[in-house]
């Protein structure tokens, strides 16, 4: 009579151990195999541009710009011996300075968002 209740005790009991093991083994597995795709989830287009790929584009002076000379990064006139970087494209323009720091953080117009195409950086620098 006693075995029996103890039994029906330490059933219920060893039952449950089997479902902590498994629950530790689940979450043990779990934490070793989600931590990969959770890093690199960082898609390529919002990584910024290149120091060598803003060099492939445009750059003029404020006196050359034709459609407004306000920079829309820092809100201030662009004067017109000031260097000058263009969104190609969309034709936006920026002071050098203040489009170099935001393309390197983002891919995109400061003003419209307007992507950069990426080809812009590969074909303009063929060697034929
Ligand atoms: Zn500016
Ligand atoms: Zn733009």
């Amino acid at each position: 009579m006693l075995d029996s209740v103890l039994l029906a005790l330490f059933l219920p009991c060893l039952g449950m151990s089997a479902v902590f093991i498994v629950y530790m083994c689940l979450l043990w597995y779990a934490t070793n195999h989600h931590s990969d795709p959770a890093l690199p989830a960082k898609p390529v287009s919002d990584t910024g541009i290149s120091p060598s790929q803003l060099d492939k584009l445009p750059r003029i002076t404020g006196k050359d710009l034709l459609m407004g000379n306000e920079c829309a990064v820092c809100l201030d006139e662009i004067g017109t011996e000031q260097p000058v970087r263009v969104v190609p494209g969309c034709n936006h323009a920026f002071h050098l300075e203040c489009a170099d720091t935001w393309l390197s953080k983002h891919p995109l117009c400061p003003l419209c968002r307007a992507k950069l195409d990426p080809s812009l950086f590969s074909s303009s620098q063929n060697p034929c």
